[in-house]
């Protein structure tokens, strides 16, 4: 009886704080299980808006294969249980579910179980989502403080009041910051001064090293094993745009995902950063020069005579490479270290790189934790750096 009555009030209420959108439901776009699952005590205290920084799509068949994509990725590369989002929006206006209102979801770093990842599926950098999708936002927030889901004091953020990323975007950043329940917080991310004069005062002491680094390498750089792209099944690119090297920068990521330690598991990785670099960026190729694997093997990228889409602003004048895996907190395998030094010095003795050239973290030249910290420091110490 007594829920009855509480049904009857919890409709009422719906009706008049805002009635809650059909949500395309996890067997309707064709979810994986999740490999488990944290229970969200809710009511949560924050709504935070991202963008999922790929293709945008615009119907139901669309849209549900994108959402797939990303969920693949998550679950494949960086090992996650599930989709990271609570919901998606597609440029069609409608809501997807992802880990819903009752999982912890893996979105915006230490707050995950505070608040709920609401992903806009595109790249709105420059551009605004549709009306309908910025509709479909608003309805299922305000609905999911309709459900008790969501404190009615929320507060509403983008990813990037958070952490170090660019999302949800310039523009629809901009939108949100407009939107009922965002408060404003005034964030610098300008360098500090002294850090980029060590800096400069590092880059002209690497020219001194440079002559050492060219003899040594002309003594002891013979060219590493490279697995050719027809041997780790590359698919052809969409496009190329002619590298014309030597090159000045040496830039050093992480994939952010799972290691790797035997031909089989890490070419299965090389694949995956392709397939998502060309289907959910919709990239003509994988973005890297070079991918290591935790054995030590090198696995041709876009290679030495290709602009790759690694390090915004200097993907013509530098190349990147990739180690598989997440190294925030411990550094890659020795096998993996030397494999880089080899490659690098190889590259050199080809006239691809300059003698003089300057190894930087991608973190370096933006906005992002790659390389991971622990690898990070590690590079510090290394030459060119
Ligand atoms: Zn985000
Ligand atoms: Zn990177």
């Amino acid at each position: 009886m007594f829920r009855i009555v509480t049904a009857l009030l919890a409709l009422q209420l719906g009706l008049a704080l805002g009635a809650c959108p059909t949500v395309v439901t996890r067997s309707q776009w064709g979810a994986r299980a999740p490999t488990g699952t944290t229970t969200f005590h809710n009511p949560a205290h924050y709504a935070f808006i991202h963008h999922g920084e790929s293709g945008e799509c615009h119907d139901r068949a669309t849209c549900s294969a994108v959402i797939r994509s990303y969920q693949n990725y998550h679950m494949d590369n960086n090992g996650w249980a599930d989709i990271g989002y609570s919901f998606l929006i597609g440029g069609d206006g409608a809501v997807y579910e992802g880990r819903g209102w009752d999982k912890v979801g893996a979105h915006t770093q230490n707050y995950n179980s505070v608040g709920y990842g609401f992903c806009f599926v595109g790249n709105f950098m420059n551009k605004l989502p549709t009306a309908a999708a910025l509709q479909a936002a608003k309805d299922i927030i305000g609905c999911g403080v309709t459900l008790g889901k969501i404190q009615s004091a929320y507060v509403l953020r983008g990813h990037r009041d958070m952490g170090s990323t660019d999302c949800p975007g310039t523009t629809l950043y901009n939108q949100i910051k407009t939107w009922p329940h965002c408060i404003k917080e005034s964030s610098s991310r300008s360098a500090p001064p002294l850090e980029y004069l060590s800096r400069v005062l590092i880059m002209s002491s690497a020219l001194v090293f440079a002559f050492v680094c060219l003899q040594v390498s002309l003594v002891f750089g013979a060219c590493p094993h490279i697995i050719k792209r027809a041997d780790w099944g590359a698919r052809a690119p969409h496009g190329v745009t002619h590298l014309a090297g030597p090159v000045h920068y040496s830039f050093i990521h992480h994939s952010a995902g799972a290691e790797c330690h035997d031909r089989a598991t890490c070419q299965a990785q090389v694949k995956s950063f392709q397939n998502y670099h060309m289907d959910t960026h919709g990239w003509s190729d994988i973005g890297y020069t070079f991918v290591i694997g935790g054995d030590g093997s090198i696995f041709e990228g876009r290679g030495w005579n290709v602009v790759g889409a690694h390090t915004l602003n200097y993907n013509s004048v530098g190349y990147g490479y990739c180690f598989i895996g997440t190294f925030t907190s411990h550094v890659p395998t020795a096998a993996a270290q030397k494999a880089v030094k080899d490659l690098i010095a190889c590259g050199v003795e080809l006239g691809k790189i300059q003698a003089n050239y300057v190894l930087r973290g991608h973190r370096d030249m933006g906005s992002t934790e790659c390389p991971g910290t622990a690898f990070y420091n590690l590079i510090k110490t290394w030459p060119h750096y």
